[in-house]
């Protein structure tokens, strides 16, 4: 039942590579949910440089109309990693 190697045939199935790319937290910084989205906040004022912050999907859906406002960049971390999903939130200059 608890065996450490699974036999041929047994491995586990494709993998939410959230869970393996090591660039990715393994907490959101909102909470210790797994983290779903990467925001990019732009510089501002007191703020001289963009600040990722890691969101899990809640307070993602939670926090959207803050972060629209703001003009903060959105990275879904659920997308395929060979096509990356770089939403501008914010309306273009
Ligand atoms: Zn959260």
């Amino acid at each position: 039942m608890f065996r450490k190697n699974p036999p041929e045939g047994e491995m586990p199935g494709p993998e939410d590579f959230r869970f393996t790319d090591p660039e990715i937290p393994a907490v959101a910084c909102c909470c210790p949910a797994r983290p779903t989205v990467k925001v990019i906040m732009p510089p501002a004022a007191g703020r001289p440089h963009p600040v990722d912050l890691w969101l899990c999907g809640h307070h993602y859906r939670a926090s959207l109309a803050a972060l629209l406002a703001a003009g903060a960049t959105v990275e879904d971390l659920t997308a395929p990693p060979a096509r990356p999903q770089a939403d501008q939130v914010a309306a273009p200059a």
